[in-house]
């Protein structure tokens, strides 16, 4: 009989066909003028435009990220040039009772934007509630995996079978005719062990989902969005997103102007 090392081994192969590349990005604390992309700090905007306000509490949002988009490392997303910008209210509770700090897509406490390249841009000053400004001097590439939550989409099969002692699981690669049946899974932990996404901060690679595979759908036409960027709590960003949870921001492939931020938690 296999044992846990050897079946994570024989998946290798399904790891390559899936794998992906993911950069993770390399701050610096503080902020040098004409370093476009960063954590934090106040965005260059449109010199027709103003910062963007909260619809819920009417509070200048936070810049959590202001990425230049000719700088990435890879960029198959819909903007090739331009500023992309992602806005966020913090705010737990305000005296009116308002709670922002908002995991849903397209809520109303979040903004999220790219300014076109031939727009002439202009700093802005501070908001109230800005995050301490980190400018991505570099990013490094690694290989990123899908989470476990997303096995199933991707041709893994899991049956498993909670005994009152220990878990037994049987998993199935059908496409490989690649089967294992009723091992014990005994710290609970298969599925991660044979792939899992990387935490952290990151742009392209897997979503790190915490609570379930949630892809925001587009408002306009209902096709499902492409996952871009992972924002976690408490990296680059000086927030922490409920309990320790993850953000994600994704676009629709047919409509490029909606943009979504969700994040989610244990
Ligand atoms: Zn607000
Ligand atoms: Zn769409």
């Amino acid at each position: 009989m296999a044992n846990i090392d050897e079946i994570v081994a024989a998946f290798q192969p399904w790891r390559e066909s899936v794998k992906r590349t993911a950069y993770r990005p390399i701050p610096r604390d503080g902020h040098h003028p004409g370093h476009l992309s960063h954590f934090g700090g106040s965005p260059m905007l449109a010199a027709d435009q103003q910062r963007p306000i909260c619809g819920r509490c009417g509070a200048i949002l936070s810049l959590l990220i202001q990425l230049d988009l000719v700088r990435l490392p890879e960029n198959n997303l819909p903007w090739q040039a331009g500023l992309f910008q992602l806005f966020y209210c913090p705010s737990m509770e305000d005296e009116k009772g308002n709670f922002c700090d908002d995991f849903e897509a397209f809520s109303e406490c979040h903004k999220l934007q790219v300014i076109e390249s031939n727009a002439s841009l202009v700093a802005t000053e501070a908001g109230p509630f800005d995050f301490p400004a980190k400018d991505i001097i570099e990013w490094k590439p690694f290989v990123d995996l899908p989470g476990a939550m997303e096995q199933d989409l991707l041709g893994l099969r899991f049956d498993y079978d909670f005994k009152p002692n220990e878990t037994h699981v049987s998993v199935h690669w059908d496409e490989a005719n690649l089967h294992f049946l009723d091992i014990v899974d005994e710290n609970d932990n298969l599925a991660e062990l044979i792939s899992s996404a990387q935490e952290g901060d990151k742009y392209l690679g897997w979503p790190n989902w915490v609570q379930g595979v949630e892809y925001p759908n587009c408002p306009e036409c209902g096709e499902e969005m492409h996952y871009f960027l992972q924002i976690d709590s408490e990296n680059g960003v000086d927030h922490m997103f409920g309990d320790v949870g993850c953000g994600h921001v994704s676009y629709c492939p047919n409509h490029p102007d909606q943009i979504a931020f969700t994040w989610a938690c244990g």
